[in-house]
Order: structure tokens, then C-alpha cells, then sequence
């Protein structure tokens, strides 16, 4: 029913932008982001209202009349359904990033396991993802719909454009709805490389040099993301073999027979 493109950008009339919540509603569920009524979508309408997906409603059956008008406060405007609980964490994105202007909050399998295991999508292991996304971090842990949550985003929002949230799911967001659902879209593509890296048992990363290169590139090509890049993001080959040992065989088994040896001696004693 909904169409496979929408065109770019965040001027539009409201009935475009109604269209264009549910293309995209359409999408994460049919792309297996959502299950049941999960997920929301939400933009910018102007200064002072956002435009949302309802509660209780499947992202992937909505319709334009099902959408909802808040204030940046949450307070309904307008719309014969309700917007969802989950709307707070857009709110936030919204009062802390003026140039988001869209925001897809979603539980994609693979990128909500690796926020389910706390691990972040943090390595320099595909080239694009450095130069779109840099790091996508993991949020600790808050009740979905209270105020726990939008305190566990709050120190990333501005640094990030895709967060993972601890045993619940992944928000991302952009200059528009095309660009927010693309950055939900590769931060699952990239949980899903990650985790074949993790099965093949081996992961070559990129080398800081490479990863400077990469930054420059995105100054060239005037790509404007928070992508904080620091000392652990993205975490470079060099970043890992400093943190790594290597011992010989040796080496190993006399330090297990010295561990062994005081153990014994302690439970001796
Ligand atoms: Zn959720």
C-alpha cells in the first residue's frame, strides 16, 4: 500500500509528512524491525509540534488519519488515537538536537541482542559505517516510558546518531524521516556483520590511519553527524592489540602451574 521511496528532506506539507511516517512504518515492519505494535516514528512538523505514530497500533498497518500532533512537551494537539509512552525519548532527541528533525525508535533482532548482551556496535570494522555513524553506544538500562530511560540517553544524544538501548532496542535519527530510518536500517546491517565476524571467530580491524582517512572523507564529503570519534571510538586495530597479551605455551602453563601452586599453599595454610 505504501510506497518503497519517499523523496528526502523535511519541507513538506503535512499530508506528505503523514505519507511519509506511514512509508516508513510500513518498512520497519516489513523489514522485521518491529513486532506487533512496537517501535514509533516521529518528526518535526514545525518549531513548536511533532507529528507521531499512535500507540497500540502495528507500524505497518497505520494510516494517515492514525497519527497524532503533540507539543515538544507530549501534550496532544490533535488526532483521535493516543501517541505512544515511548514519545519521551523523542522529545529529548528533539529539545537536544536542533538539527534532528526525525527520529525512528525500533527492536531490530540483531542490533537489540547486542544491546540485550551490553556490548556496543563500537569497532572500525566496516568502512561506511565509520564514515556514517562512526560508534553506536549502548544506553543503560530504563524503564521503557519513565523518566529512567530518557535520563540513560541523555549524555549520547548529542554525541551520537543511533543508540542502543539496553534490553530494549535501538532510536536513531536525522536531518529527516529518509535519513533517520536509514541510520536505523545500517545500524542493524552493521550488528548483522559484526555478529558473522564474532561467528567466523575473527575480526580484522581497520588501523587509526585508516580511520583518520575515513574522518577526513566525511569533512570532504560534508556529511553532518554527531559521530563523536575519540580514543575508543572506533575502536581501531592499534586500540586492540594494546589491550592484548600474547604468551607462548610455555609462558601459559607455568602461570597456571604458579596459580595452582598458591592455591594449594593457601588452602594448606
Ligand atoms: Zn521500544
Amino acid at each position: 500500500m505504501w510506497p518503497e521511496s519517499i523523496s528526502p528532506g523535511a519541507l513538506k506539507t503535512e499530508d506528505e509528512h503523514r505519507r511519509d511516517v506511514c512509508a516508513v512504518g510500513s518498512w520497519v515492519h516489513h523489514r522485521g524491525f518491529v513486532a506487533a505494535t512496537d517501535g514509533n516514528i516521529s518528526l518535526r512538523l514545525d518549531p513548536k509540534r511533532i507529528l507521531t505514530s499512535p500507540t497500540a497500533v502495528n507500524k505497518g498497518m497505520m494510516t494517515p488519519d492514525d497519527l497524532v500532533i503533540t507539543d515538544l512537551d507530549g501534550k496532544k494537539l490533535a488526532g483521535r488515537r493516543n501517541a505512544s509512552s515511548e514519545l519521551a525519548m523523542h522529545l529529548l532527541v528533539y529539545r537536544r538536537r536542533p538539527d534532528v528533525n526525525a527520529v525512528v525508535h525500533a527492536h531490530p533482532v540483531v542490533a537489540t541482542g547486542y544491546a540485550a548482551a551490553g556490548i556496543p556496535l563500537n569497532k572500525a570494522l566496516v568502512s561506511e559505517v565509520v564514515l556514517g555513524l562512526g560508534c553506536i553506544p549502548v544506553a543503560p538500562y530504563g524503564t521503557p516510558g519513565t523518566p529512567e530511560l530518557t535520563e540513560a540517553l541523555e549524555p549520547l544524544v548529542s554525541h551520537y546518531d543511533s543508540i542502543l538501548m539496553a534490553n530494549h532496542g535501538v532510536v536513531a535519527y536525522g536531518q529527516d524521516l529518509l535519513t533517520a530510518f536509514f541510520r536505523m536500517e545500517t545500524t542493524e546491517h552493521f550488528a548483522r556483520v559484526a555478529l558473522v565476524t564474532e561467528l567466523l571467530g575473527k575480526q580484522v580491524l581497520l588501523s587509526s590511519t585508516d580511520v583518520e582517512k575515513l574522518l577526513a572523507a566525511r569533512v570532504r564529503y560534508g556529511l553532518s553527524t554527531a559521530a563523536t570519534v575519540g580514543a575508543e571510538c572506533p575502536v581501531t586495530a592499534e586500540s586492540v592489540s594494546a589491550d592484548r597479551v600474547t604468551l607462548t605455551r610455555q609462558e601459559l602453563e607455568a602461570l597456571i602451574e604458579e596459580a595452582v601452586r598458591k592455591e594449594r599453599a593457601r588452602s594448606l595454610g
